[in-house]
């Protein structure tokens, strides 16, 4: 933090070697500061003669906040001559590794401000305006400050079961289809590896095969949203991975199932989409609780809407059908997983619903990943499951993202990387390639 005493003399500008604060002044809530270095004793960097001083520009830097208002740095900046009639160099001006030329804040303070976009998981924006700078101003400085760090490959480094899922990146606009991004999470140390734009088969494939063999060989589990392309990308590169459909994204399909079923029902027995106060759609939410979590009193208050709004209990159906499908992933053991699938089937079988019937057959092309999840230790915890919120908040916090680069950079920044807020001790004993 800067600290000066008053404005009638100067004081060392603290943490900026080599500067000292003049007068300072109050403007529009912001501190600005007169600041000039010490130097007065400068050779000619071409030919060594003692230079001598020609004049000054002022140059305006933002620094770091004081007392929680934006700082101007004024820099009275030296120019310098060489006196030497035989030398190339005429004038040139003072330059200091704290304030780059051109640049519109300290050093410092761009760092500053992408540690709080990274670390405390400011936006940009908000970030922007703690230093009372522009947008792109400071997503220069976050860029400046994050992209060594998530391009080094020992960031990679020692993973071995990986989570991949799909996500929305920008919703469909009447002239652009809705656009995904494919993310790729460490499921061990939950941070996310990479996100790359689309969820193709190519989209995962390319970027697996950048990793290379020895990487890829060294993946013992990767759980997947089921989806046929990831599967297919998965299997041809990771020779030794079994693959796993965890528990979250099987019952987004049940979910899936029972909104569809909702929304035709409204359809088909109102005659137009869901409302405020049709009883399903008041049950919207509450369809898609997990059963034990719901109070008894709750519990009733459901039924008695799906009752009211569904007069062929086809919504009920759905419903007890993701209820035996959850019941598949909470069971103790294989055999028992086995046992409880076929009940989902048999269940499935009997109800004449289109939507169930659809998702029993998504379940049965993805049964050998559903029951691995029961071989290989129940891959998917809350922890990553968190990791997925934390990236959909910071893309909804920051509208704006048409940009795949800055996406990228804003998720792998604060959720892909592990920055010195620990000890540096800790730090070095675990991943050294980090601080380098
Ligand atoms: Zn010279």
């Amino acid at each position: 933090m800067t600290v000066f005493h008053d404005s009638q003399s100067t004081t060392a500008l603290v943490g900026m070697a080599g500067f000292v604060v003049g007068a300072q002044t109050l403007i529009d809530g912001e501190w600005w500061l007169h600041v000039e270095t010490t130097a007065s004793v400068v050779g000619c960097e071409v030919c060594g003669t003692r230079a001598v001083g020609h004049g000054r520009t002022r140059t305006p830097v933002r620094d770091l906040e004081i007392s929680g208002r934006p700082t101007v740095l004024v820099w009275a900046k030296r120019r310098w001559r060489c006196p030497d009639p035989d030398c190339e160099v005429s004038t040139w001006s003072e330059h200091s590794e704290q304030i780059n030329p051109k640049a519109v804040m300290t050093e410092r303070a761009r760092k500053a401000l992408a540690d709080i976009v990274n670390i405390e998981g400011d936006t940009i924006a908000s970030a922007a305006a703690t230093f009372g700078a522009g947008w792109h101003t400071a997503n220069t400085a976050v860029a400046a400050y994050t992209d060594p760090v998530i391009a080094d490959p020992g960031r990679l480094e020692g993973v071995t079961a990986i989570g991949v899922d799909e996500k929305r990146f920008l919703n469909a606009t009447p002239k652009q289809r809705t656009r995904f991004t494919t993310q790729i999470v460490d499921l061990e140390n939950h941070r996310i590896l990479d996100v790359v734009e689309g969820r193709s088969r190519s989209a995962l494939g390319e970027w697996l095969a950048e990793r290379g063999e020895e990487w890829c060989a060294q993946i013992q589990v990767a759980t997947l949203d089921p989806a046929a392309g990831y599967r297919a990308a998965l299997e041809e590169h990771l020779p030794n991975a079994t693959l796993v459909v965890d528990h979250f994204h099987a019952i987004k399909l049940g979910n899936t199932a029972i909104d569809d079923v909702r929304r035709r029902v409204q359809q088909d027995t109102l005659g137009h989409r869901g409302r405020k106060g049709d009883p399903l759609y008041r049950a919207r939410r509450v369809l898609l609780s997990a059963s034990e979590r719901l109070t008894e009193e709750r519990f009733e208050w459901m039924q008695a809407l799906v009752a009211a709004g569904d007069p062929d209990g086809e919504l009920g159906a759905a419903w007890n059908a993701k209820e035996l499908l959850r019941a598949v992933y909470a069971s103790n053991d294989l055999a028992h997983a086995k046992r409880r699938l076929t009940d989902f089937y048999q269940y499935a079988a009997e109800v004449d619903v289109h939507e169930v019937i659809r998702l029993a057959r998504t379940i049965d092309r993805w049964q050998n990943e559903i029951l691995a999840y029961h071989t290989m230790g129940h891959t998917s915890n809350g922890r990553v499951e968190n990791l997925h919120m934390l990236t959909e908040k910071i893309r909804r916090n920051s509208h704006g993202f048409t940009n795949i680069t800055n996406y990228r950079r804003r998720i792998l920044g604060c959720l892909g990387t592990q920055w010195d807020t620990i000890p540096t001790h800790r730090i070095r004993g675990r991943q050294p390639h980090l601080i380098a």
